[in-house]
């Protein structure tokens, strides 16, 4: 059973692709900050890991990742524009109440101008509907081109067996979410790498936290439009650059 009750409206738009002068990410500057910011009731333990894991998956396209602060989520200020749909993930089928993404986006937005950031990425214990099409509910993340900012939503993270929220999973999500900030709208047609769309949690546990080789690169495409590079590699290319003059001045 598929969390998503639009599953197959999220399958048709993504089959329809868009054209390679369409990319998004052509339009942002390289390397950049990124802000975290906790929405609601999340606890700061995941963040260290979050960050590790993004800085590998996109090394050196950020000078650094901030943790930018703790926001309390007033549900009552926000009652305008809620949804109150059945929480399919628990049994006894209550109802939840599924906010906006925009309230979310404007969250994130302040936090990003009060700390100067280029990037800001929200993350959530409440659900979340997309305010831009309705009728995706329950979403896992979304992004926010405009502003530059993506929220991922822990609630249908569940592990159901456990009743635990799964690390990995959220891990996951916040590298896709980046991913899209990035690589834009598209998403990747192999199965396991993050970019791939994941209609539900087995989706996300089958896929690896990293991007496949073509995904890659377009991260390799991008570093050279923006003049930087890999710091691994580079510091790969350093090193041989670094023996083989060694080994010019050490010969006769
Ligand atoms: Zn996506
Ligand atoms: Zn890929």
């Amino acid at each position: 059973m598929s969390n998503y009750r639009n599953e197959q409206k999220q399958l048709d738009k993504q089959s329809l692709g868009l054209p390679l002068n369409k990319k998004t990410y052509i339009k942002n500057l390289y390397p950049c900050y990124l802000g975290i910011v906790l929405i609601g009731k999340i606890s700061p333990s995941i963040l260290e890991k979050l960050k590790f894991q993004i800085e590998l998956v996109f090394d050196s396209f950020f000078f650094d990742i901030l943790y930018i602060g703790e926001k309390k989520f007033d549900t009552c200020l926000y009652k305008l524009n809620t949804k109150v749909e059945f929480d399919l993930l628990d049994r006894t089928l209550k109802k939840v109440i599924l906010y906006p993404t925009n309230k979310f986006y404007s969250t994130i937005k302040k936090q990003m101008s009060d700390y100067i950031l280029a990037f800001g990425l929200g993350l959530t214990d409440l659900p979340i509907y997309s305010s831009s099409d309705e009728s995706l509910l329950f979403l896992f993340g979304e992004t926010n081109f405009k502003h530059n900012c993506a929220i991922v939503s822990t609630h249908n993270l569940m592990d159901l067996e456990k009743h635990r929220i799964v690390e990995i999973r959220i891990v996951k999500e916040a590298i896709h979410e980046i991913g899209h900030l990035i690589l834009g709208y598209e998403h990747c047609l192999n199965d396991s790498c993050v970019m791939w769309f994941s209609a539900n949690t087995e989706e996300i546990d089958r896929k690896s936290n990293n991007l496949c080789e073509k995904c890659k690169s377009e991260l390799e495409e991008i570093r050279a439009i923006n003049n930087f590079y890999n710091v691994t590699l580079g510091k790969s290319w350093m090193n041989s650059l670094m023996s083989s003059t060694l080994t010019f001045l050490s010969s006769p």
